[in-house]
Formats: C-alpha cells, sequence, structure tokens
C-alpha cells in the first residue's frame, strides 16, 4: 500500500520512476540464496508489491565491486515458496560462474537485486560445497587373498594380480573435493592390502578429505602396527570376518 502511495506521489511529481523504485520496493523484496560455491550460486528472489515481475540478480565479487554475470530469477524453485508472489514458484535463479571461484573469491560473492540495493541475504543452511558427485567407486588391485564362499565376486577367471598404477590414483584423487564424506570407495570389491603401495596411496590423500574414504579389508595380510593405529586409516576400513565352525 505504502509502494502504491509513493508511486502516486513519483507520477505527480513527474519523476523518473526507474530511479527512485528500487528504494521505495526494497522493503518488498523477499528471498534467500540457497548454495553458494565456485562454480555457482542459486535461491529465489520476489518483489511481493510487483510479483508479476522478475527480477534480475547479479553475482558481485564484494572487493572489487564486479559483477561476475547475472541472470534473471524465473526459474520453478520447490513448493516450500507457494505463498510467497503469484504462487508459481517461479522465483528462483541458477548463475554458473564464467569461472571457477577461489576459496577467498567465494567468500566474498554476493547477490545483487539489478538497479537496487538489496542484497538477497544467505540461507540460515546455506550449502557452500561443490559436490556434483554421490559416491566414486574404484579398487586398487583386482585380486584377493581368500575365497569365502559367500563372496559376491567369482574369482574363477582371475588369474593373476593387477595394480593400480601412480597415474591412475593421482588421477583419481583429484576427485576427492568434490565427494561426500565415507563416499570416496577407495577399494570395495577386492582385496586392498594386496597392494604393496597401498599405504603409500593412502598417504597421498590429503588429512581434510581423509574422512571421504572408505574401503573394507579381511585383514588377513600381516600389515605393520601403523596401518590400524595410525591416522592414515582412521574411520574408514570397513573389516569382514568369516566365522568358521
Ligand atoms: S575377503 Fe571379501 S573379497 Fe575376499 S573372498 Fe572374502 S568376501 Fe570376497
Amino acid at each position: 500500500m505504502l509502494y502504491n502511495f509513493l508511486k502516486k506521489i513519483i507520477r505527480r511529481k513527474n519523476i523518473p520512476e526507474v530511479e527512485v523504485v528500487s528504494e521505495v520496493v526494497k522493503d518488498d523484496f523477499i528471498g534467500f540464496v540457497d548454495e553458494l560455491n565456485c562454480s555457482y550460486v542459486c535461491g529465489w528472489v520476489c518483489n511481493q508489491a510487483l510479483p508479476q515481475d522478475r527480477l534480475v540478480c547479479e553475482a558481485v565479487l564484494s572487493s572489487a565491486g564486479e559483477v561476475l554475470i547475472s541472470s534473471i530469477a524465473n526459474k520453478l524453485h520447490y513448493e516450500t515458496i507457494k505463498s510467497i508472489g503469484d504462487t508459481s514458484c517461479c522465483y528462483a535463479f541458477f548463475i554458473k560462474f564464467p569461472r571457477i571461484l577461489n576459496s577467498a573469491e567465494q567468500k566474498e560473492v554476493f547477490i545483487r537485486v539489478k538497479n537496487t540495493e538489496y542484497t538477497v541475504p544467505f540461507a540460515p543452511n546455506l550449502k557452500t560445497d561443490f559436490q556434483p558427485f554421490l559416491h566414486m567407486a574404484m579398487d586398487i588391485v583386482n585380486n584377493c587373498n581368500l575365497r569365502c564362499p559367500f563372496c559376491l565376486y567369482d574369482y574363477s577367471s582371475t588369474k593373476k594380480t593387477f595394480f593400480m598404477d601412480d597415474d591412475t590414483i593421482n588421477a583419481a584423487l583429484r576427485f576427492l573435493p568434490f565427494l561426500p564424506d565415507g563416499d570416496f570407495w577407495f577399494s570395495c570389491l577386492h582385496e586392498p592390502t594386496l597392494h604393496p603401495q597401498l599405504i603409500d596411496y593412502l598417504a597421498k590423500v590429503p588429512e581434510e578429505y581423509r574422512k571421504k574414504i572408505f574401503f573394507t579389508t579381511n585383514l588377513a595380510k600381516k600389515l605393520p602396527d601403523s596401518f590400524l593405529n595410525g591416522s592414515l586409516t582412521q574411520g574408514c576400513i570397513t573389516l569382514m570376518f568369516l566365522l568358521n565352525r
């Protein structure tokens, strides 16, 4: 109502609308940034005084004032915003950055509605990880030193053991930042302790990513105490037991 009243005054005084509307309707904006990571930002925003409008959002780097890219907030959001605006839920924006941001830049980004001073606030549960993969599964060998009767793998045609090489493990470990905790399956089908470089390969995993690693072992092979006591394997091993009667 206040907005319409001011709008009439503006018209009467012949003041150019475009310069003052942003100041007048700022309190009518509502929205949140749901996700912000090195690759993209997304969320939703609506001007409740003009629900038919779709707002243009700018991704801005605060220190340089650089507008990285802009996009219109007209995409379908979840039903959770059904009570907002025209009830269509079509107030979402998804902005892919023109480059992968470094961590310092990522902390600087904010979303501004174009031609206004309105900054879309971050949601309380803002998601900041860029994890496009659900999980990754690999094995560093193709064999096992046991032949359990319940094994789901048929080893009858496995005549030779092959070992993953350095180039392959290095390439695979590049996926670590993009996976949830516990979902980088380092070894899931065969027996990783057969690999002579298992400990070296585990040591390649940066400490902050150790909790992302998961692997199974039967522990049938004698291993140094450090294997179980050290930080390399804490929290990432699942043991397999075969009970003989
Ligand atoms: S230890 Fe696991 S992989 Fe090896 S034979 Fe037994 S069930 Fe299969």
